[in-house]
């Protein structure tokens, strides 16, 4: 362990039971039983303070794609910060890691992006995608275009505007989110919405509640349509394969933005640079984040196609926009490293031709599993759903928390799984090699045999 002293775990969890206000954690937990404290990790798992050594099937959070304890990304960080720490790119400065990676990832994007804007996380460049959305609606002498329409059940993030664009009910509930022009549709989740409809027409069905959405608040209204190719945080939901054209179809006819959050999709995750390339997805802008710097460093941006970018820059003069952290010397150049790792590596086609192919095929047989109801990959995002009975779909009964007693009894059998509800997900890192995808999938499957057991 490094610049910290050694405690016992008990230690540790009492302390920070005290102070510290967890992300996305109930207190009433942390205050029962304690939390796990990760103390270090090397390639696909992570060790925690009892010595207890854990497969991490989400990649940290959906981020670590390269794996841990790379040194090559260690030290470009190290080396960047004794030649320039930090400076700023407002007011006409800029420096050469910012540079460097706005051109590699001008030339890694699908169709015509040869802007970057960056920011410090997802959250932030979603915000930064609605500064830019108004913008160019106003530059184009349209500023009535105010209305973004995004997904329930969508995760855009935790700022207030992220929040709000997203569409995850306790986050609406929690807090009054007051930014105006955000709209929700329903999302396109066959398995719980879908009922006996083949899953195209169902595709199709939930793409048009975009153009009904767009009719009922007036075309002239509407600035944009913002989604995550796979919604991942909300179960990752695999839209069917008539979704995506349809979607492209309306918001050409209608003119309006559409805006991909690759922040989870992008750099690998769908075996492709960008998940957009996957579905055949044309968006005017893309959110990113997470995979850009395998998590090593904390780095975020939104890509600006030509559409909107000729605009901002021709018309638009200066853009009342930044962050402190934009464009983080030392983010910046572990992000080059590690996307040049990436093409240095080959990973995008050993996921596309290798790894996914397998670890699709392996997921899908934990469908066989007497309480799971379906099993969906797409890349190296899953799914299972779990249910007490699979003819009918029928959940467990809240109470019981299916879903969370299944992750913590997979976290004690070795493996990280998120619990969505009782949506068991994963989304390993993209270094993992067949061994790993067995081992997963079978701790997934002792998993669940442990999880019926103390539900019956
Ligand atoms: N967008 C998507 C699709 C995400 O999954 C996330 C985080 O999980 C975010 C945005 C927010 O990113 P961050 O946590 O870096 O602010």
């Amino acid at each position: 362990m490094t610049g910290t002293a050694k405690k016992a775990t008990r230690d540790w969890q009492s302390l920070d039971a005290q102070h510290y206000l967890h992300p996305f954690t109930d207190f009433h937990d942390l205050g029962r039983k304690g939390s796990r404290i990760i103390t270090r990790a090397e390639g696909v798992y992570i060790h925690d303070s009892d010595g207890r050594r854990i497969l991490d099937g989400m990649a940290g959070l959906w981020c670590v794609n390269l794996g841990y304890g790379r040194r090559d990304l260690a030290e470009v960080a190290y080396r960047q910060l004794l030649e320039l720490p930090y400076y700023n790119s407002f007011f006409q400065c800029s420096h050469p890691p910012a540079i460097e990676l706005a051109d590699l990832l001008a030339e890694l994007s699908p169709g015509d992006f040869q802007h970057v804007f960056f920011t410090g996380s997802g959250s932030e460049a979603n915000d930064t995608q609605i500064r830019l959305i108004r913008r160019y609606w106003t530059l184009m002498g349209e500023p009535e275009r105010m209305t973004i329409i995004a997904r329930k059940n969508a995760y855009h993030g935790s700022t207030i505007a992220g929040a709000s664009l997203g569409g995850m009910g306790p986050m609406h509930e929690q807090t009054v989110l007051t930014v105006p022009g955000i709209a929700h549709i329903d999302q396109p989740y066959h398995f719980k919405l879908g009922g006996d409809l083949d899953p195209d027409e169902f595709g199709l069905q939930q793409a048009r509640l975009l153009e009904e959405k767009i009719l009922e608040l007036g075309p002239e209204k509407v600035a944009a349509f913002f989604a995550e190719p796979v919604q991942g945080a909300g179960g990752v939901i695999i839209p069917p394969d008539t979704y995506w054209p349809e979607i492209q179809r309306i918001c050409d006819e209608y003119g309006i933005l559409l805006v991909a959050d690759e922040v989870i999709t992008a750099f690998g995750r769908l075996g492709h640079w960008f998940g957009s390339e996957h579905f055949g997805i044309r968006p005017d802008l893309i959110s990113f984040a997470k995979g850009v710097s395998s998590g090593y460093l904390p780095l975020g941006g939104a890509l600006v196609g030509k559409r909107v970018a000729d605009v901002i820059t021709a018309k638009g003069g200066e853009f009342a926009h930044g962050y402190t952290y934009s464009g983080h010397p030392a983010c910046c150049a572990v992000a080059l490293a590690a996307l040049r790792a990436m093409q240095d590596e080959h990973i995008i086609e050993y996921v596309r031709d290798d790894l996914a192919p397998y670890f699709n095929a392996r997921w899908a047989a934990l469908a066989d599993h007497p309480i799971i109801g379906e099993a969906r990959s797409v890349g190296m995002v899953g799914a299972i759903e779990i249910v007490r009975d699979k003819s009918t779909r029928a959940r467990f009964d809240e109470d019981l928390g299916a879903g969370t007693r299944c992750r913590d009894l997979s976290v004690d059998g070795g493996l990280v799984m998120r619990a969505v509800g009782d949506t068991m997900i994963v989304s390993p890192p993209l270094v993992a090699d067949h061994g790993h995808i067995d081992e997963l999938v079978d701790k997934a499957w002792q998993s669940l045999d442990r999880t019926a057991a103390s539900l019956a």
